[in-house]
């Protein structure tokens, strides 16, 4: 249950009534709001001469519920907006990982030089074997910051445990929760407590459900700029890496206030299927695409089966800007 509190309504009063009610309390434009959880069930008029509005819900998709707020909320990711009522997909490119300076700065001219805006790769990465790249780490965030400016590219990179969150939040245009991460409290507390914007991708094993709840942490801890992000689920079929869930990717537009990316490489987790399924994507009108290339994708350290070769990656974007078109999107 949200509720909103009568403007004018004491810091103490609030306290008091939130006290009571077991309830988060979040600040948002001047309102104070209390958001319980649905087990609370009804309000049973304690301290109703305080409450402006209430919403009920049936889960505890709340903050984050298209029912709560209608339209999308809007995020601003460096000189690009998603969301709102703009209809805007930001496709974001880069290599898996930051490997070198010479590779992000390839990556940048190129991305640049296409007209894409924001670059992804991860400095701390998290691998699933211990003896694989682990990524530079705070060199890499170093290395990135470098192309940031001279090129003008917002840059996403991740955020792999609680031990350097602090570093990534203060570093990244758009802070990245991996799949891995997206149960990491401690990372989802630190990120409420930014105003940065944060992109969470769905663990492989998480419903629909479980990734809107991640994002309920980083509102609910008053952070707005919260954006969810569709990159596969671990299903029985094994001839692609994941099976990327378009049907949950559409649930979630329709059914939460919250951009919605899709990541198509780690869905598929081969190259040659990567163009078909992100203009399948592309298709749906999502807020973003978050795709890998590199310029030599054979000798990566990461992820090397899935990443487009540049020329490929060139094609795929001229026409996912034709596919914009014909829904209305525009890419940016
Ligand atoms: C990535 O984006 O390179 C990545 C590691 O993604 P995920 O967390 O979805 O596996
Ligand atoms: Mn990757």
């Amino acid at each position: 249950m949200i509720i909103h509190l009568k403007k004018g309504i004491t810091s103490d009063q609030a306290e008091k009534f939130a006290e009571e009610l077991k309830a988060t309390r979040v600040q948002h434009n001047g309102t104070t709001i209390l958001v319980t959880t649905t087990e609370n069930g009804k309000l049973n008029g304690i301290g109703r001469d305080l409450v402006e509005k209430v919403y009920e819900f049936d889960s505890d998709i709340q903050l984050a519920s298209a029912d709560y707020m209608v339209s999308k909320r809007e995020v601003a990711i460096g000189s690009q907006k998603v969301g709102g009522n703009l209809n805007n997909t930001l496709v974001i490119a880069g290599p898996c990982a930051v490997e070198s300076a010479e590779l992000v700065e390839k990556s940048a001219k190129f991305l640049k030089d296409l007209g894409v805006n924001a670059l992804r790769a991860g400095s701390y990465k998290p691998r699933t074997s211990p003896y694989t790249f682990q990524g530079l780490g705070k060199k890499g965030l170093e290395i990135l910051d470098s192309v940031r400016s001279r090129y003008g590219l917002s840059i996403v990179t991740e955020v792999k445990d609680s031990s350097h969150v602090g570093e990534v939040i203060e570093f990244a245009d758009v802070i990245q929760v991996g799949a891995k991460a997206m149960f990491d409290y401690a990372i989802l507390e630190a990120c409420g407590k930014s105003n940065k914007p944060v992109m969470i991708k769905r663990g492989f094993g998480a419903t629909a459900q479980e990734l809107v709840q991640a994002a309920e942490f980083v509102l609910s801890g008053g952070n707005e700029n919260v954006i969810i992000c569709e990159r596969g689920i671990r299903t029985f079929e094994n001839s692609t890496r994941f099976t990327l869930d378009l049907s949950g990717a559409i649930y979630l537009k329709h059914k939460t206030n919250l951009p919605i990316f899709l990541d198509p490489s780690h869905g598929i987790g081969h190259a040659y299927g990567v163009p078909d399924l992100a203009r399948s994507c592309m298709a749906i009108g999502v807020e973003g695409l978050l795709i890998e290339t590199h310029p030599d994708p054979s000798n990566a350290l990461s992820d090397s089966s899935q990443q487009l070769h540049h020329e490929d990656f060139k094609v795929l974007f001229t026409s996912l800007k034709k596919i914009g078109d014909a829904i209305g999107y525009q890419v940016v």
